[in-house]
């Protein structure tokens, strides 16, 4: 392997004891503990991991977590009678709706009626504003993750051609407005690609730092990546994979894999973020500092 493996699970790690102390002085300090409000719609096993992910990630940070699991049948106007309750609690920091939601609610109405100032998430259209012009109240929390992950890594960014590939509102688009501001982990220069771009090789080829967000198992092949570049992979897709076990015999596993063939592009990369323990768990951990920060906005107000 030539590639440094950039190992966020154990980034997140430190991250996460980092926020675990300055919670325990913030409860001291003010007597308010951090508070997280999750609402889960449905049945959706994945999203179901990732809710319990988030709740077990919350209280060993010393906040509070609160799920609130609503049926399939949920309306739209029930949700967001539970969000406009949410938003006048006080006690409530942070409010995340886990998507997708099923389909029939209207996803955009419930986003826009979460609180800007308790949308720990920072998919509201006010905050999004203020990402992108260098002012944010809140970072998305996965291209958060992986600027934290630059920062800490100390990889350059200044000057540097990231190629960014997905333009979702979820990791791509937002990712974008994070490398393009002024600033510490950012002043690069920034293309974004998705499924209408021509010739993506030729685009990607020429990252200094690549990131990829397709949700396409193992894309990104190592003739797609310049050498030495720095890849960050996104992706989460599950790969049924055949593996010989002890006693020989063949059997099929569900595999989580990314958008990158690890295998391969680590071989050309200078460094590589694996699938899983890479973007994953850095993503959850910003969630729990953004939630923190809403606390204090809150108790600084008060
Ligand atoms: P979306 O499906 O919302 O967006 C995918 C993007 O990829 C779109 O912009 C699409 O282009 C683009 N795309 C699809 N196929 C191609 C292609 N062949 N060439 C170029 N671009 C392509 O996905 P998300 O951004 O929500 O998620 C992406 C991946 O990241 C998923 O695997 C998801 O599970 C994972 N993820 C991981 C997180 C983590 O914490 N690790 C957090 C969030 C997501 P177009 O717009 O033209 O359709």
């Amino acid at each position: 392997m030539t590639a440094t493996l950039l190992d966020g699970k154990k980034l997140a790690e430190t991250i996460r004891e980092e926020i675990r102390l300055a919670t325990a002085k913030f409860i001291a300090e003010t007597n308010v503990q951090p508070s997280l409000t999750v609402i889960l719609v449905g049945e959706n096993p994945a999203s179901q991991v990732y809710v319990r992910n988030k709740e077990t990630a919350c209280i060993a940070a010393g906040m509070k977590s609160d799920v609130i699991r609503l049926p399939e049948t949920t309306s739209t106007d029930e949700l967001l009678e539970l969000i406009e309750k949410l938003n006048s609690d006080a006690s409530v920091h942070g409010i995340l709706v886990q998507l997708p939601l099923p389909k029939g609610i209207d996803e955009k109405r419930i986003l826009d009626a979460i609180s800007p100032e308790k949308d720990v998430d920072a998919f509201h259209p006010e905050n999004v504003g203020l990402i992108s012009q260098g002012r944010p109240r809140f970072l998305p929390c996965t291209p958060y993750g992986i600027q934290e992950l630059l920062r800490r890594y100390s990889i350059e960014t200044a000057g540097k051609e990231v190629v960014i590939v997905g333009r979702s509102d979820i990791v791509g688009k937002p990712m974008a407005l994070l490398m393009v501001q002024k600033g510490a982990a950012a002043d690069a220069t920034v293309t974004v690609c998705h499924s209408r771009t021509r010739d993506l090789s030729e685009v990607t080829r020429r990252a200094d730092i690549l990131i990829v967000a397709i949700g396409k198992a193992e894309f990104v092949t190592a003739d797609m990546v310049k050498p030495g570049a720095v890849v960050i992979d996104v992706g989460m897709n599950r790969k049924e994979k055949t593996v010989i076990g002890d006693d020989g015999q063949p059997t099929v596993k569900n595999k989580l894999v990314g958008d990158v063939d690890f295998d391969a592009v680590k071989e050309v990369a200078g460094a590589i973020t694996p699938v899983p323990g890479g973007v994953g768990p850095l993503t959850v951990t910003m969630l729990l500092l953004n939630t923190l920060n809403s606390a204090r906005q809150s108790a600084s107000n008060a």
